[in-house]
Parts: structure tokens; sequence; C-alpha cells
């Protein structure tokens, strides 16, 4: 009996004229994912299935929790379409289980002689004369058994896991995304991976104000991210000049703004170099002065491209749970300092103006600073086996 991965997409299914297309990305993207084991893809347009050696099983199942556009993952047994045949490969898959089941058929080939219902009942009944620990349950059960019937060939698949969900990375076009060493913004950059989104990374450091071990940092947060997109840029962009600018002439509780409007404008010339459409950060709202929805007023007014904001309206616990969940958590507690920390000052003002803000900015040549620093910026290709930070020095 042969064992296929049998996959199905989630929201692809709701967007009918580019499902073609979305289809072909997910397949890229795991054909990619997939690449060192032995399997073969084969797609259509309501669902994959994956070949595979069932030494490599495990493995390909944990890599499929990391690809977006997979809603379900099951495993399929494919038979001949023959009812004995069907019902002894159900005696054999049934053996070890426990609990309540309900069988599904769905005959795709309307030639099969027994009608889907009846088909149901039949294999229901060779289930519980084979296995006395199963009871039926069509409101509630603990599992279903579906059975395929098609032209050529019937699959039996049981066990249904969940996937990301999603939309394939790649199926939208690209986003810069500010990726700072704390927990938000890791957390932003899955979200927008998982609506399909390219993305690359901008990190700014402010060396020697901060540290290597803070760009090391960074550095693994991204190779986390590799999960989920196979290979990523991190731009790092050196902000020593413009934030000692902004210390030494702009007023103490506005340095905070002041900083934060220059990496947006920083943001949107890089986005427009590199032909991205938007960017991304780890903004939410209220958790600190600049994030109040006056600051975020008075900083984007800077920018005209998108800014999106994946966590900006989730509470922090609800953000640590996520970086938990994708692992970026411990890397984003490890305590190196952010440029964004390093000169925090007393009483950062909560309630920006614009125009102060404008006033505060003019008192330095910022256009200039912020050109070197564009075209200073050091770009990194992370993936998995990124572990050469020599040039880093
Ligand atoms: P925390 O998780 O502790 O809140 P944070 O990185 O979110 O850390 P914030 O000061 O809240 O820090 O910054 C808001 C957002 O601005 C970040 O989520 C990130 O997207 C961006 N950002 C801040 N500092 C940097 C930086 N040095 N480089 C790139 N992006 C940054
Ligand atoms: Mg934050």
């Amino acid at each position: 009996m042969e064992k296929l991965i049998l996959i199905k997409y989630g929201e692809l299914t709701t967007k009918k004229a580019n499902r073609k297309f979305f289809v072909k990305i997910l397949y890229d993207n795991l054909k990619e994912k997939l690449s060192d084991l032995d399997v073969v893809i084969r797609r259509d347009l309501s669902r994959m299935y994956i070949e595979y050696n069932s030494d490599n099983e495990k493995e390909i199942l944990n890599k499929l929790n990391q690809v977006f556009g997979i809603y379900t993952y099951q495993i399929a047994y494919k038979v001949k379409p023959d009812k004995e045949i069907i019902s002894d490969t159900l005696k054999e898959l049934i053996k070890e289980k426990t609990g309540t089941f309900k069988v599904e058929t769905n005959r795709v080939d309307k030639n099969f002689e027994i009608d889907s219902l009846t088909f149901s009942r039949m294999m229901g009944a060779v289930i519980l004369k084979s296995n006395q620990n199963l009871t039926v349950d069509v409101h509630n059960p603990d599992f279903i058994v579906n059975i395929e019937i098609l032209n050529s060939c019937a699959y039996i698949f049981m066990d249904k896991y969940y996937g990301l969900g999603g939309y394939p990375v790649g199926s939208q076009k690209k986003a810069m995304c500010m990726l700072s060493g704390g927990i938000d913004s890791p957390v932003a950059c899955y979200l927008a991976l998982k609506r399909g989104i390219k993305i690359e990374c901008v990190y700014f450091e402010a060396i020697p104000h901060t540290s290597l071990e803070a760009r090391n940092k960074v550095i693994e947060l991204t190779k986390v991210l590799t999960d989920y997109q196979a290979s990523i840029k991190l731009h790092i962009v050196p902000f020593t000049k413009i934030q000692e600018a902004i210390y030494k002439n702009c007023k103490d509780d506005y340095v905070i703004t002041i900083m934060r409007r220059m990496m947006y404008r920083i943001m949107e010339r890089i986005s427009h170099k590199y032909k991205a459409k938007a960017i991304v950060n780890g903004e939410s709202i209220g958790q600190v002065a600049s994030q109040t929805l006056t600051s975020m007023e008075v900083i984007n007014s800077v920018t005209n491209i998108p800014v999106i904001r994946p966590v900006a309206c989730l509470d922090k616990l609800e953000i640590m749970d996520l970086a938990n969940k994708i692992n970026t958590y411990n890397i984003s507690i490890l305590p190196y300092e952010d440029c964004c920390t390093v000169f925090v000052p007393k009483h950062p003002v909560i309630n920006p103006d614009i125009n102060v803000s404008i006033y505060e900015e003019s008192k330095f040549d910022y256009e200039t600073l912020i050109s070197d620093a564009i075209y200073n910026i050091n770009t990194l290709i992370i993936d998995k086996n990124y572990n050469d930070h020599s040039d880093l020095l």
C-alpha cells in the first residue's frame, strides 16, 4: 500500500481566479523546503500530494509545519478502488485505534457501484466488527475515516493535522521589516510572512553605543525566520551619526520621536531602492511613548508608503505567546542594548507636536546623514546555514 501526504490549501480556495498562481508558489516553496529529502510533489488546484520515503516522515511533517498556505495535511493510503481492498486496508489501519469515529466517503468516480452513504455505513460496520474498542459517533467523533474514491485509485486518510494557514510566502510582493532585537518585531515579521509577504529585514545599529552581540542577536532572529522564508536579506544601517546628531541638537523629550522619524525616512527610501511595497514593524499601540496614536501620526507623517503593524492591536502577553511559539522569545530576551534603548530620555514626549518635531530636526542636516547611512548599508544574506559572523568586524 502506497503512503502519501495529502495537503489541502486554506484561504487560497477563496481566491478562485488566482488559484493557479497561489498553488504554483506553494508548490515552489514546498519543493525548496523539502529539497534535501527524497520526495515527489504533485499538485492540482485543490490539493497537493507528496510521495515520500517513510524514513523521512517525521522530518517532512515537521517541515510542513513551517510552510504558510497549508491548511491541513494528512497521511493518505492509496489503494485500488475496490471494496474488498478498501475494507482490508481499513481493518489494518484502525487496529490500534480507540474512541469514537465516523466514516465519510466521497465518491468522485460516480461509476463506483455503491453510493457514498451506503459505502460509509458498510465500512463503518467493517471497522466496528474488527475493533471492539471503537464506537460510532456521527456528531462528534474523535476521528473521521475519510474514503475518497477516484477513477483509478482510492485514498483513505484519518488523522488530520492543521498547518499554519495563511498564504504562501511570495504570493504578495515584498516589504521591508524593521527588525530590532526586541520581542515584538520578529513576531511582526512572522505575521507579515503569514499573509504571503516576502520580507527583507532592516536593522538600525549604533556601534559603539550598541554591541556586536546586539547585531548577532538580530542575525539569530533572522535565522529563525528562515524557517518560513528560505533566505532573508538583512540590511544593517549604520545609525550612529544620526543618533549622535539628534542627541546633540534636539531637545531631550523629542529625541525618540525624531529618531523614529529618521528611521521611517530611511525605511521609505530603501523600500523604493529595493522595490518593496510597504514597511512592516513591531509597533504596538500604547506600548511606549513613541507608540501612542499621536506619536504614530507624527512619526508616520514622514512617509507615503504603507506601514503595516501586525502586532499593533495585540497585548504584550499575546505577542510573547507568539514569540514563544515561533522560537524567537528566548533570543529576544537576551540582554543586549538596542539603539532605541541606549539613549532613552527620562520623559519622552507622549503627545508630540508635529511643528515642534519639524523645528527640532531642522537644527541639523539630516538629509546628508541619511544619504550617508543608506550608502553605507551592509547587507547580509541569511539562511539556515549562515554562521559566518566574521564580516561583522
Ligand atoms: P520590544 O519588543 O522590547 O518592544 P521593540 O524592538 O519592539 O522591542 P520598540 O522600541 O517597541 O522596540 O520599537 C518599535 C518597533 O520599531 C520595533 O518593533 C521594530 O520594528 C522597530 N525598531 C526599533 N528599533 C529598531 C532597530 N534598532 N532596528 C530596526 N527596527 C527597529
Ligand atoms: Mg515594542
